[in-house]
């Protein structure tokens, strides 16, 4: 049983908070893992505009006591309060990330702008995007970055034409079961798509009454010898408020003899045997206690 540990971060307190806690814990039980840095400005608080345009965003920020998990100050960056740079705060915080062994990737500029405007924006607006991005993770780590994923696993032809571009060793953009090439009809665009296997903590705290414990049950419950599984974390909610429940599902997973590797390993390994790997279709999907939709790796048909 292989489990790559992909730990996105979203937001300021996130990044302050949720990654020094993270890589103690993680330093504590010698697991590697993938963090992929949101580097532009927290906006957090425009995501309140999905009050109005996605169906279950309430419920959901109801259901999950947002404000508890991301404090309210997050709640009102980008609208009452001014949006604070999240990786340039702590230009050492985010060199440590490498330093421990970890990897660290792009979760693109603006979280909440990806995540919102995505099918609105141009190719080349997107690709503006990632390259202010890769600015900042160049600036501070004096290198550029190799992997992408995207904020709120949205993505679109055009995204695919701007990484392609951008020239990514592999990303991470989609939900689905196991890494691919994104395809539409005849056309396969040659970026590597290692998808997020497992539901998030977020989606399932509250729904049907589960708490943190129910979460990571369910969790060890899904892992299967043979298969590779990713699982999403948040730095502000699993590095904050979710600490200890993480590290316990840390724990239980541990005594399964579960081998940890990072997605760039992974990737790695994918490469060596890239003519083996599926062309499949990415299309949006709703998830359970998620609200909208995210991007979803296609099933293939299978023959009658
Ligand atoms: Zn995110």
């Amino acid at each position: 049983m292989r489990l790559a540990l992909k730990i996105d971060v979203d937001t300021l307190v996130g990044f302050q908070e949720g990654v020094p806690a993270l890589l103690e814990v993680l330093g504590v039980h010698g697991v590697p893992a993938s963090f992929f840095v949101a580097m532009g400005p927290d906006h957090s608080g425009r995501a309140i505009r999905r009050l109005f345009t996605h169906k279950g965003f309430w419920q959901k920020m109801r259901r999950t006591g947002a404000p508890r998990l991301y404090g309210l100050k997050t709640m009102l960056y980008g609208t009452l309060l001014p949006g604070p740079a999240i990786a340039a705060s702590a230009p050492d915080l985010l060199r440590r990330i490498p330093a421990a062994g970890h990897e660290l990737g792009l979760h693109g500029f603006d979280h909440v702008y990806w995540q919102d405007r995505l099918p609105h924006v141009s190719t080349a607006a997107i690709q503006a995007e990632i390259r202010r991005a890769q600015q900042v993770h160049e600036q501070i780590l004096g290198y550029r970055a190799i992997s992408f994923a995207a904020p709120g696993w949205q993505c679109t032809p055009a995204a695919l034409d701007a990484l392609v571009a951008e020239r990514f060793y592999y990303v991470s953009n989609t939900r689905g079961t196991s890494p691919y090439f994104p395809a539409q009809g005849d056309r396969v665009w040659p970026l590597l798509e290692i998808p997020t296997t497992l539901p998030t903590l977020d989606e399932l705290l509250g729904l049907d009454g589960r708490r943190p414990a129910d979460f990571n049950r369910e969790i060890v419950a899904s892992l299967r010898p043979g298969q590779t599984h990713v699982l999403t974390i948040h730095a502000e909610v699993e590095g904050r408020v979710c600490l200890q429940d993480f590290t316990a599902l840390l724990e239980e997973v541990q005594t399964l003899g579960i081998t940890w590797l990072r997605l760039l390993d992974y990737a790695t390994e994918l490469w060596q045997q890239w003519q083996h790997l599926p062309r499949q279709a990415m299309a949006p999907n709703t998830l359970p206690g998620r609200a909208g939709t995210v991007t979803c790796q296609v099933p293939r048909e299978t023959p009658p």
